[in-house]
């Protein structure tokens, strides 16, 4: 058998109808190196979605990978409770100078998903042992995402992640959220006053006494197809949850570390969360890890003498590896060392700027919105309706495939194209990949 074959004899890839892979079979890649993969027969693709994501200052970096090789040979990974090492305390004590202010308690799993339900259950928890037993509840957006596991589940919107699960899933308070290509007062997101936060209000005055916290995905939507909404949202909605006593829980997962041309999104908004979750480009995207980040108050709600059972009792078996520390570190000397989020925002101008030009006047084009390096394009069948095309006809899907034989990774969503690439992507490369995208459409559309 060749590799494809036994690939296909044995895994099962995520987020794929497999029977997909029959006409498009999985591409093997074998090293990469900054924006690039290289498959085993040595063709190169773009890797303009950061791997899901993640890859924060492009695959192999040379920096990266001598922190991670010095640290394999001190220490893999060594138990976390009574027990402690040099990269997560030096990581701890980074991240607390670049977080917003309050944020200095750190708790270590080891995927988005699970940061999240240790988000929720220590939201829960402290308002259990702080007199607020009636607080059960959690309230989210429509069409948000925050991992997959059954409780990030839950208060996720994107129903073809969830609509089967429904009856699994615990019981949630999903709020309309912000839809700004479809404004339903007819406002601009550059000027308007987030009046779409009437929905959320409404939702406080009646559940607000029985939720434990709200959480959202910071000024953009990302699994919704890169849905950017104003930071006046956000400033309303920490407003609210002060007055209700509930916890703002920010998850940065795919937004932080400079993805929108700041450190974390929610310094758009100028406000600090009460728990932030991290992961994705945390570790430059080397290793799986994930952050629930808290303020002193939560801490000491649950610090206590043992008896009084005030603990937080969880854990993952991989909290706090030190390989994944080590690359964590070494991404913020980067990040600091190389002016790289000062060298992104120039070349963020530059980008939306080039797809703007190429593709703005485009018939099937019906928005274009950005925020850092993230530019998504959403393709509509008609422009003045913004009617979406039949989704049978994976409009998006097809020209995924156009591009990936032209050596661009532009997976879509839905009929959204987006890129959100590495921060350390070249002006020439960007060139590459704008050009790709506009032919590819093209081939497709028409
Ligand atoms: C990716 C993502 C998650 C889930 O993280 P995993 O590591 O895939 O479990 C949660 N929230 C947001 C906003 C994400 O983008």
């Amino acid at each position: 058998m060749n590799l494809i074959e036994l690939d296909l004899e044995h895994i099962w890839h995520p987020c794929s109808q497999m029977k997909d892979y029959e006409e498009l079979p999985p591409i093997i890649i074998d090293h990469a190196k900054g924006m690039y993969l290289y498959d085993i027969h040595g063709k190169r693709y773009v890797d303009v979605v950061s791997s899901w994501w993640c890859n924060l200052l492009g695959h192999c970096n040379e920096r990266i990978n001598t922190a991670v090789k010095k640290q394999i040979d001190k220490l893999e990974h060594v138990i976390f409770a009574n027990f402690s090492h040099v990269p997560a305390i030096t990581l701890c004590d980074r991240l607390v100078q670049v977080l917003p202010a309050g944020l200095t308690k750190f708790s270590f799993t080891d995927n988005g998903s699970s940061a999240v339900e240790a988000a929720m259950k220590m939201s829960f928890q402290y308002h259990y042992q702080t007199g607020n037993r009636q607080k059960k509840k959690f309230m989210s957006l429509t069409n948000a995402y925050h991992g997959e596991t059954v409780g990030a589940l839950s208060v996720g919107g994107v129903d073809l992640y969830s609509e089967i699960f429904k009856p699994m899933l615990l019981d949630m308070i999903h709020v309309d959220g912000p839809d700004c290509y479809r404004c339903p007062y007819g406002k601009q997101r550059e000027s308007c006053n987030a009046e779409c936060f009437e929905a959320a209000e409404k939702c406080f005055a009646q559940y607000g006494h029985e939720t434990c916290a709200f959480l959202v995905e910071p000024l953009v939507q990302g699994a919704a197809g890169m849905k950017i909404y104003p930071p006046i949202y956000l400033k309303k909605l920490r407003q609210a949850c002060n007055q209700h006593n509930v916890h703002l829980i920010d998850d940065e997962i795919a937004m932080g570390f400079g993805r929108t041309g700041k450190m974390f999104a929610c310094d758009y908004a100028e406000i600090s969360p009460d728990i932030m979750c991290l992961s994705k480009g945390l570790t430059g995207g080397y290793l799986p890890m994930a952050l629930v980040v808290t303020t002193q108050t939560m801490y000491d709600a649950f610090y206590a003498d043992y008896g009084t059972h005030k603990a937080f009792m969880h854990s993952h078996t991989y909290s706090g590896n030190p390989l994944a520390c080590s690359a964590a570190v070494e991404v913020l000397a980067i990040m600091q060392e190389e002016g790289i989020l000062t060298k992104a925002n120039q070349n963020a101008v530059y980008f939306t700027q080039l797809i703007c030009e190429k593709l703005k006047d485009y018939k099937y084009v019906g928005d274009i919105r950005s925020i850092g390096l993230i530019n998504a394009i959403e393709l509509v069948e008609d422009k003045e309706t913004k009617r979406s095309f039949d989704g049978k006809r994976r409009i998006g899907y097809q020209i995924y495939k156009k591009a990936l034989d032209k050596g661009v990774v532009l997976r879509p969503i839905g009929d959204v194209l987006y890129f959100n690439p590495p921060l350390t992507i070249s002006r020439t490369d960007m060139d590459f990949v704008v050009q790709v995208c506009a032919d590819s459409i093209q081939e497709i559309l028409g």
